[in-house]
């Protein structure tokens, strides 16, 4: 194999890139990526930059001199539009088409929009570092401001808002935040947090429309008629693989890149990181992961079994893992964690917010969730295998 093209210059790329050097690759490697920064790490966007504790440049991932010893081409605020599997070759939006002899797809998630406000000044959605950065310079100028979505990102920036001292509403369709991915119980101490630190909930509620003066925002409409005054809105209501570049390439895509157990999506093409969409051996099921462990995971996976080939390719079976901090809360899970989970507190106390609860299904642990109990997770995490199931 002599050149080995990566799209997605961030925690996937970059991860696969240091494998692929880690495990011999002598050739020539090429990163794109359609953000003008070296990769940086997401997980401090929506908590550390935007309150304005680190500066912008703690969230590199790697020293300017890290990535240099890496030895790539860097292609950065060049966005792939094409890839052609037949011929291996990806086109560029400058006009450039890389040939390749393997191609790894690390190209993340665009966030969800609303079909309406987008067109309004202080209407956001938080992605990238130049988004938290511009949405940062907003919340200085004291704004009230109305988080939609009341998933792990929306509540995270309540929360960073609230920090900030701001006035701050959290809108979702779910009864409680973080209803979808941790289950209603856990969501409702979620939400009791949020209340204690004066964030107004209205759970429960669909978004009808956005108000706006002169280009600018000025409100948010909910389904019961109220309407809810902002002068900064965050739309934080999911996300979508980006896999737009891919249309025509003959590659499976459904909700992401589809791929084989070995995150091969082609001959010489695998994915890594939270578009790569794959049926997880012990699991049973497809999955596609939002979680930063993942992207780290995969993308070892990955690119070990691209240099490997396919007759040597090992499936690729995490016990998921996320966290969320959110106040002085550091939620944490691993294993899967649905909603319709049956929930057993086994460690320490919800009221004083510090426990760990299992997550079962018929009777079956398939996740675990701590609460600022870090350590106590860690045992409950060792005893999980690929599909939650306990030992
Ligand atoms: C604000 C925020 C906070 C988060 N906090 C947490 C947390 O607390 N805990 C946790 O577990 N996870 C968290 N996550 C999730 C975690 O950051 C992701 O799982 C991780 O970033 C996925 O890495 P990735 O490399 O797969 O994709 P991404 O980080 O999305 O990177 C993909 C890159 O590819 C680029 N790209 C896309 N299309 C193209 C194209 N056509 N051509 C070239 N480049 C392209 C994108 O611009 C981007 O730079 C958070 C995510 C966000 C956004």
């Amino acid at each position: 194999m002599d050149h080995i093209v990566l799209v997605g210059a961030s925690a996937a790329g970059l991860t696969a890139a240091d494998t692929l050097r880690r495990e011999g690759f002598t050739g020539t490697l090429t990163m794109v990526g359609d953000e003008l920064q070296l990769p940086y790490d997401r997980p401090p966007l929506s908590k550390q930059v935007l309150a304005g504790d680190w500066e912008p440049h703690r969230s590199a991932l790697r020293q300017d001199t890290d990535i240099q010893r890496l030895d790539m081409n860097l292609r950065l605020g060049c966005r792939a539009t094409g890839l052609d599997t037949e011929d291996r070759v990806v086109t560029l939006a400058d006009g450039d088409r890389l040939g390749y002899d393997g191609l790894i797809i690390a190209t993340g998630l665009r966030p969800r929009r609303l079909p309406f406000g987008h067109d309004l000044a202080g209407v956001h959605v938080l992605r990238t570092l130049d988004e938290t950065l511009t949405l940062r310079a907003q919340l200085l100028a004291g704004p009230r401001v109305v988080v939609i979505g009341a998933g792990f990102l929306g509540s995270e920036i309540a929360a960073t808002a609230r920090g900030l001292g701001l006035d701050v509403t959290l809108v979702d369709v779910e009864p409680a935040p973080m209803a979808r991915q941790v289950g209603s119980w856990v969501g409702g101490l979620v939400g009791d947090m949020h209340r204690d630190h004066c964030v107004r909930l209205r759970m429960g509620r669909h978004v009808t429309g956005m108000t706006g003066q002169n280009g600018r925002v000025t409100a948010v409409t909910l389904d019961d008629g109220s309407r809810l005054p902002a002068d900064v809105v965050v739309v934080a209501i999911g996300s979508v693989p980006a896999t737009d570049w891919l249309a025509g390439s003959g590659l499976p895509l459904g909700d992401g890149v589809l791929c084989d157990r070995t995150c091969r999506a082609a001959p010489g093409v695998y994915a890594a990181g939270d578009v790569a969409n794959w049926p997880h051996p012990v699991a049973g099921r497809r999955v596609r992961l939002e979680q930063r462990t993942n992207a780290t995971q995969q993308a070892i996976t990955a690119a070990g079994n691209l240099l490997s080939g396919p007759a040597e390719a090992v499936p690729y079976a995490p016990v998921p893992f996320g966290w969320t901090d959110q106040y002085d809360a550091k939620i944490q899970t691993c294993g899967w964690c649905p909603s319709d989970a049956t929930v057993e507190v086994v460690d320490g106390d919800p009221q004083a917010r510090k426990f760990v609860a299992l997550y079962k299904v018929d009777d079956r642990v398939v996740g675990a969730l701590g609460w600022n109990s870090a350590r106590a997770l860690r045992e409950y995490r060792s005893h999980l295998t690929g599909n939650g199931a306990a030992r």
